[in-house]
């Protein structure tokens, strides 16, 4: 699998998933989560609603319909709130891993992701960046793009400077 980095808005990538870093009640929220629900319309809400009654656990991922975006499906996963004291690393990777997981289910070839925790829920963006690139470069997938979405100069560096050295 091909490891990039860009700079822009998840909304607006041509793949065929991208990941949400969604809560555990899957019905949408701030940041990345609030601008899906947004650019995806109501279907996304619709399917979180069915699809997951009682949502979705810390470390889990699980795909909707990605409703008018222009990918086919968002995979949700939820990270580990490190703000309210969740600081077990695996709880972020797991993130990675069972999103690809989940793309080779539906058999999505290319995947967006954020970085999952780094937002709201806190993590310090130095290891979040660590965590992700060394659970993507581990991966065994038949994904063949995971295409890392950096909202903001500082942190498509950070992920730039930890692919030339993986
Ligand atoms: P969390 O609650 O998991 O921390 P956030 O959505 O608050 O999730 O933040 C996760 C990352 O997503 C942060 O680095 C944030 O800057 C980034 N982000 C926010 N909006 C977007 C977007 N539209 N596209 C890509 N990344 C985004």
């Amino acid at each position: 699998m091909e490891i990039t980095v860009v700079h822009g808005d998840i909304t607006r990538q041509q793949v065929d998933a991208v990941v949400n870093a969604a809560n555990r009640g899957m019905r949408g929220g701030g940041g990345v989560d609030g601008a899906i629900h947004a650019a995806g319309g109501p279907a996304v809400l619709a399917d979180c609603v069915a699809r997951f009654p009682h949502g979705l656990a810390t470390g889990d991922a699980g795909w909707t319909t990605a409703g008018d975006l222009p990918a086919r499906w968002v995979i949700h996963v939820v990270g580990p709130d490190h703000r309210s004291g969740q600081t077990d690393r695996s709880l972020l990777t797991s993130c990675y891993a069972r999103a690809l997981a989940v793309a080779d289910e539906l058999g999505a070839g290319s995947v967006a992701f954020p970085l999952v925790s780094a937002g709201i829920y806190g993590w310090p963006k130095h290891d979040a960046v660590a965590a992700a690139i060394e659970t993507l470069a581990a991966a065994e997938t038949a994904v063949a793009e995971a295409r890392m979405v950096a909202f903001d100069r500082g942190t498509y560096q950070l992920i730039a400077q930890s692919l030339s050295t993986t």
